[in-house]
C-alpha cells in the first residue's frame, strides 16, 4: 500500500502561536517551519505538507466565504493528499466543520479539523497533542486501503466527533467540544479506537436524494468523485426565547429585511409561549414564506413538536422541526439550502432529512 499524503491547512487560532521568548508576546507560528516547530512530525514515516490559507484569523472573525475558499483548497488539493488537517481556532469550529459536511459531497478522505486552548508553542499546550492525532486519525486506512473516517470531524481532547454534531462548550478546559446528541466516531488513548458502526462508510440513500434536489438549482464541479457545492445565503436570524420576551422584539427580528429563515430557540422539548400576538407573528412568517425551524435551548435531546400543547401551535403555524440538531448546524444548513434557492416545501423536506448525518429524525 502506498504511503499516505497528508495536508495541513492552517487557518489562524490560538493553535498557530508561539511565545516570544524574550517579549513572552504570543506571535504567529510559520507553518513553512512546521517541522523545526514540531519535531515529533519526524516519527510519522510519510508525507505531510502544510500551507497557510491567507491571512490567519481569529476564528471570530470567519465568515460564510472563508468557509467556501477552505473548500476551495480542499477541491484543489483533493486528488493529491489522502486526508486533510484543518487547523482552526475553536470559537466557530463548529459551524465550520457543519457547513463544510453539507457543501463537500461524495467525501471519501478524513477532513479532520482541530486546534486548541493553549498556542502550540507554550508549555503544557494541547496543540500538539490535537494536531499530532489529527494527523495520526487523517492517515488511518482500513485493510481495504480506505480511509478509516472519511467524514468532516473535529478532534478535541482524545475524541474524534462528527463535526455537524459538535458545539463548543469550555472557554478554558481542554475539553473544549462536546457531541450531545451522537456518539464519538473514535477516541484516541494508548490505541484509536475506531466506532466504525457509527462511521458514515455509505451514505444512506437520503444523501443523494438531497443532492439531486441541489442539483436542479447549481451545482458545483465534480472531482474524483468529490463535487463542492459552493452557495450560501446568510439572510437568517436566530431568536432565543425567554420568559416575558416582548412582543417588539419578536416583531423586531420577524420585520429584518430581506430575512428568509429564523431560528427558534425555544424551551425543552420545543415549547413556547402560547401568546396570541406570537403565534400570530409565526402564522405571517409563514405567509410571507419565511422558513422558521424550532431548536431548543435544551442541546441534550430532540425536539417533539406536538408533545405540548405549547408546541402543538406551532407545528400549526408551519414551524419546521429542528429535531436533535445542534444550532450550528441549523445555522449552515439553513444557509446551504437557501443558497441553492430551495422552494418552501423543498426546505421543509430538506431540513427533515439527513444530509451528513447531521439529525437524527424521530
Ligand atoms: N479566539 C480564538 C479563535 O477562535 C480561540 C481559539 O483559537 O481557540 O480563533
Amino acid at each position: 500500500m502506498k504511503s499516505p499524503e497528508i495536508l495541513i491547512i492552517y487557518t489562524g487560532g490560538t493553535i498557530g502561536m508561539v511565545e516570544n521568548h524574550e517579549t513572552h508576546a504570543l506571535e504567529a507560528f510559520d507553518w513553512n517551519h512546521l517541522r523545526a516547530q514540531v519535531p515529533e512530525l519526524e516519527q510519522f514515516h510519510f508525507h505531510i505538507d502544510a500551507i497557510t490559507l491567507g491571512d490567519p484569523i481569529d476564528s471570530s472573525d470567519m465568515t460564510p466565504d472563508d468557509w467556501v475558499r477552505m473548500a476551495h483548497s480542499i477541491e484543489d488539493n483533493y486528488s493529491s493528499y489522502d486526508g486533510f488537517v484543518l487547523l482552526h481556532g475553536t470559537d466557530t469550529m463548529a459551524y465550520t466543520a457543519s457547513f463544510l459536511s453539507f457543501m463537500l459531497e461524495g467525501l471519501d478522505k478524513p477532513v479532520i479539523i482541530t486546534g486548541s486552548q493553549l498556542p502550540i508553542g507554550q508549555l503544557r499546550t494541547d496543540g500538539k497533542e490535537n494536531l499530532l492525532t489529527s494527523i495520526e486519525i487523517a492517515a488511518a486506512r482500513n485493510a481495504e486501503g480506505k480511509a478509516m473516517v472519511p467524514e468532516v470531524c473535529i478532534f478535541f481532547e482524545n475524541e474524534l466527533m462528527r463535526g455537524n454534531r459538535t458545539t463548543k462548550i469550555n472557554s478554558e478546559g481542554f475539553n473544549a467540544f462536546i457531541s450531545y446528541n451522537f456518539p464519538a466516531l473514535a477516541k484516541a488513548g494508548i490505541h484509536i479506537e475506531y466506532n466504525t458502526h457509527e462511521i458514515l462508510y455509505n451514505r444512506p440513500s437520503t444523501t443523494s436524494e438531497c443532492y439531486d434536489i441541489l442539483r436542479q438549482k447549481k451545482n458545483g464541479e465534480g472531482h474524483d468523485g468529490l463535487t463542492v457545492h459552493y452557495l450560501y445565503d446568510n439572510h437568517i436570524a436566530i431568536l432565543t426565547l425567554f420568559p416575558g420576551i416582548g412582543e417588539g422584539v419578536v416583531r423586531a427580528v420577524a420585520q429584518t429585511p430581506g430575512l428568509r429563515a429564523l431560528i427558534l430557540q425555544t424551551f425543552g422539548s420545543g415549547n413556547a409561549p402560547q401568546k396570541k400576538w406570537f403565534i400570530d407573528i409565526l402564522h405571517e412568517l409563514n405567509r410571507r414564506g419565511i422558513t422558521v425551524v424550532n431548536t431548543s435551548q435544551c442541546e441534550r435531546g430532540t425536539v417533539e413538536m406536538g408533545r405540548y400543547e405549547t408546541s402543538l401551535q406551532l407545528l400549526r403555524a408551519g414551524v419546521l422541526n429542528g429535531y436533535d440538531s445542534t444550532l450550528e448546524c441549523v445555522v449552515t444548513k439553513l444557509m446551504f439550502l437557501l443558497g441553492h434557492d430551495c422552494t418552501q416545501e423543498q426546505i421543509r423536506h430538506l431540513m427533515s432529512t439527513s444530509i451528513a448525518g447531521e439529525v437524527n429524525i424521530r
